[in-house]
């Protein structure tokens, strides 16, 4: 299967098979393999994927995604910056609608410059654990990878990786067509 990285072309398809990631979704929940089993597959594909693509060339998900900081993000980045905590609040944090912690009030992350993170060795844990496939139970954060298929091209293509490779093994839909 061919890796797509262009990110124009990644959101066409993404909305495209937005349907169908959604049924894979559903396929997942319901297959006969366990959530290790599945981690395991998500797991080889993410590092074959991401070995292939060069974050730095992409930058997509600083400017498109919103980290939630925690207070130890918030911490380390005012540290970073030199700034009381309050002042580094003040200048780039606004709650976000949940209340689950902070955001940045802008987007694209202030903090991008010319497609690099000017604070790399300090950003949030939410960044440098983005988009997330190398942890464990995949089968419970699906949603977040079908909503990060039209914003990341690892995501992007360890989805369809996967749906080629699990989804004609499961009895209640059709293997899809692929290019
Ligand atoms: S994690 Fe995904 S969206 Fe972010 S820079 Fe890398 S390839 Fe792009």
């Amino acid at each position: 299967m061919r890796l797509e990285t262009d990110i124009q072309r990644i959101k066409q398809r993404a909305e495209q098979q937005e349907e169908r990631n959604w049924a894979f979704r559903c396929f997942l929940k319901g297959c006969d393999l366990s959530a290790k089993e599945i981690d395991s597959v998500v797991h080889a594909l993410n590092e074959e994927v991401s070995s292939q693509i060069d974050c730095t060339k992409c930058g997509n998900c600083c400017k498109v995604v919103q980290p939630i900081l925690k207070l130890r993000d918030i911490k380390r980045l005012a540290r970073y910056l030199n700034l009381p905590e309050d002042a580094f609040r003040a200048e780039y944090l606004q709650k976000d609608d949940e209340q689950q912690g902070d955001i940045f009030k802008i987007r694209p992350c202030p903090f991008l410059q010319e497609n690099r993170c000017t604070v790399y060795s300090s950003r949030p844990d939410d960044c440098r654990s983005y988009p997330h496939l190398h942890k464990r139970d995949f089968v419970f954060r699906v949603n977040q990878a079908v909503s990060n298929c039209s914003v990341c091209p690892i995501v992007f293509n360890v989805y369809e990786r996967l749906k080629r490779d699990l989804w004609h093994k499961g009895p209640r839909l059709e293997f899809p067509e692929y290019e």
